[in-house]
């Protein structure tokens, strides 16, 4: 496969001819830092100078490619104005104008009498058309050379396109006709050309980038694959270790289970035995408990926390936020009252004296639980023995952070990913495919229900009695917005302009939230909001993560139809946490069509968080899916979750008939989609 002669490829950028330091430095601010990363970005759309316009059908703004022929020159002997060159077809004029000019440049590219192909973007000036320093000009004689279709980059300020292109040919043109990590029957078999030709076509688009073409096809390929098979490997390296089993006799979880004032569903009950098949293995475990806000993952995690412990092991747990470890902390010391263990609180407003408590807590084995949120690993903490980390919210950790975590905890160490985000079954191992799953799809029994209702906007009044009413039986009311501040581009509502509007409704009730508050500021409001000191609060979606707020039962939404079903369904998941009956109340624009009605209607239908994901995914693509910026899907730049669906099940049953030591023949597939730091990671 030629690998030597290719392995120009995976060198810095500077290793190529024409690119010194300044050339380095535009690349780099677009990532591009290998040669490889040249071809990994590929133009957006094209500039088809292939049709020759007529001046009276110009477009002012656009590139336009001209047959004209050369009249007159007018060179000012004034320093600093332009030399102009008028040119014509049929009775239409247009003025070329150059800046920093020579006369006698000017007088050979466009001499006085010829026709000339002439390209550039139109301006219209004092009445007359004109290109300014046209970026190409050709005899006529010349037009086949000229009148071509261009692939258009997005490219930093600063950087030429002539060079950027020729430098992408050039690189294309190095790479070996037979290189490629694909056997030739694989290719044939999948209508996917060789990497070569796949690169040299994508790069010289005839049209727009296609995503369903080929060639795409194959890059969107190539990435999956990449991608499972570092999560595998990572999978291996993590199964591969041994670690001691974890003894215990139930005595503590018993206890827990005692104190619930509820049954477990069978799920919960299902994945509990799970957890203990894990704990008390010699493999070690590495598991993701996915499930919908709710759905009672927080407390089997505590359950399994209680074994752990009453095995001789630490535990840590991760929440996302400090407000989220506050509430665990709460939590834990209630259900763990019975039992007579030390459970302290790690986060970044912990005081110094605290925290060197704390410390010496942890390393003489009396803190049992440690509740925390990334402040838990820091490189200063050390525990005497942790054999267990849970992390709460797993979609804002990537796999890199994933695998430290698993290093952290030493040899012993268990891992409990949760997430209420779902993600669909076709991508699952693609992101997920180095921990086991475990799913939680029954909710407990006793929910009531969420009222989910849909609104037009010039309707709000009707509800304003409902409000009224439940803030009376001492309820409280999530407002959410989509903007923080009003904006003259969108016609959304503001948290702000929202917040001045029910304070004076609601005076001394009613709180403000917005990401452009700082985390204390944040966490301050949040407080009072739990302390009931506040009973309205508007917001942004900053208040998404899982929060419970037993008592707050309605949520309304502005704008509803701006968000994604998934992020609806979310915050809807803010409310219906207590024993009330809850409101979710979607406001609408009069306006709203048809269609994106309907979209919204499906959360009227169901309260199933997957369903709704798949729904979402169908309608609008994975960048809107909530937390998937998060959860590892946006490290793939060509591979998309609806359309290439198919390519994602090609992947994985091509990882199934794998062999261990094919591995290494996709080394180099690893590396052209950079998950080469995570091996790294993994290798260490
Ligand atoms: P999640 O972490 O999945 O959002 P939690 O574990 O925090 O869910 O549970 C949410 C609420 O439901 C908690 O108040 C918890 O005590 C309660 N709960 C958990 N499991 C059950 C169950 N089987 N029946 C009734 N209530 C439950
Ligand atoms: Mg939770």
């Amino acid at each position: 496969m030629n690998k030597n002669k290719n392995s120009f490829l995976f060198k810095d950028i500077s290793s190529l001819k024409g690119v010194g330091k300044i050339t380095k430095a535009y690349l780099e601010k677009k990532r591009i830092e290998k040669v490889k990363d040249l071809l990994c970005d590929l133009p957006h759309s094209i500039i088809d100078r292939s049709k020759i316009s007529k001046i009276k059908e110009l477009e002012i703004g656009k590139i336009a490619t001209l047959k004209v022929k050369v009249s007159k020159y007018n060179f000012p002997r004034i320093r600093n104005l332009p030399n102009k060159v008028i040119c014509s077809d049929n009775d239409n004029k247009i003025n070329i104008i150059f800046f920093n000019s020579f006369e006698g440049y000017i007088r050979k590219v466009l001499p006085i009498g010829k026709d000339v192909i002439i390209s550039g973007k139109i301006h219209y000036y004092k009445k007359n058309y004109q290109i300014t320093n046209p970026t190409y000009i050709r005899l006529a004689e010349q037009k086949a050379e000229l009148t071509k279709i261009f692939p258009k980059y997005s490219l930093t300020e600063g950087l030429n396109e002539k060079i950027y292109r020729s430098l992408i040919h050039n690189v294309i043109n190095n790479i070996s006709h037979d290189y490629d990590w694909y056997k030739k029957d694989f290719l044939k078999k999948n209508n996917f050309n060789r990497l070569k030709t796949t690169l040299n076509n994508l790069h010289n688009p005839v049209k727009k980038i296609d995503i369903f073409s080929n060639d795409y096809r194959r890059l969107a390929y190539d990435e999956i694959l990449a991608n499972l098979l570092v999560l595998l490997s990572s999978r291996k390296s993590v199964r591969s270790a041994t670690k001691s089993k974890k003894i215990y006799q139930d005595k503590f979880s018993k206890i827990l289970l005692n104190n619930f004032p509820y049954n477990l569903t069978n799920d919960q009950k299902l994945v509990l035995k799970s957890l203990d098949q894990d704990l008390k293995s010699e493999k070690r475990m590495f598991r993701l408990l996915q499930g919908d806000v709710g759905s009672g993952k927080t407390v089997l995690a505590f359950l399994a926390a209680a074994n752990v412990i009453e095995s001789g092991y630490q535990v840590a747990f991760m929440a996302p936020t400090e407000i989220l470890a506050n509430q665990h902390f709460d939590q834990a010391k209630k259900l763990f009252s019975s039992i007579n263990i030390k459970i302290e609180i790690l986060t970044g407003n912990t005081s110094s004296k605290n925290k060197k408590k704390i410390k010496l807590g942890l390393a003489d084995g009396s803190i049992k639980l440690l509740i925390g949120t990334h402040s838990l690993f820091q490189k200063k903490i050390d525990f005497s023995n942790l054999g267990f980390i849970i992390i709460d919210e797993q979609h804002k950790f990537g796999v890199n952070q994933r695998v430290r975590l698993a290093k952290k905890g030493g040899d012993n160490c268990d891992i409990l990913s949760m997430s209420a985000t779902p993600i669909p079954r076709t991508m699952m191992l693609s992101i997920f495919g180095d921990m086991d799953l475990s799913i939680l799809k029954e909710k407990p029994k006793n929910r009531k229900n969420i009222i989910t209702l849909l609104k037009p906007e010039n309707k709000i009044s009707e509800i304003w009695p409902l409000i009224k009413k439940q803030l009376s039986e001492d309820k409280q009311v999530f407002w959410v917005c989509p903007l923080i501040d009003d904006s003259k581009k969108l016609n959304y509502s503001s948290a702000i302009k929202k917040f001045e509007i029910i304070k004076k409704k609601f005076p001394n009730e009613s709180g403000l939230l917005h990401g452009s508050l700082d985390n204390q500021e944040k966490d301050k409001i949040l407080f009072k909001f739990l302390k009931k000191e506040i009973k309205i609060l508007v917001s942004t979606t900053v208040i998404e993560v899982g929060i419970n707020f037993p008592d707050a039962n309605i949520i309304v939404i502005e704008n509803s139809n701006k968000f994604g079903l998934s992020q609806l369904h979310q915050l809807r998941g803010r409310v219906g946490r207590g024993i009330h009956e809850s409101y979710c109340i979607m406001l609408y624009k009069n306006n709203l069509s048809q269609n994106a009605k309907k979209r919204l209607k499906i959360l009227r239908k169901t309260n199933d968080g997957f369903l709704i994901a798949d729904e979402d995914l169908k309608i609008r693509g994975h960048g809107d899916i909530l937390g998937f910026q998060q959860s590892g899907i946006k490290d793939f730049r060509f591979a998309d979750p609806i359309h290439h669906k198919d390519l994602f099940l090609l992947a994985e049953k091509q990882i199934k008939n794998m062999n261990i030591k094919d591995f290494k023949n996709y080394e180099d597939l690893i590396n052209f989609y950079d998950r080469v730091n995570l091996v790294n990671d993994i290798a260490n």
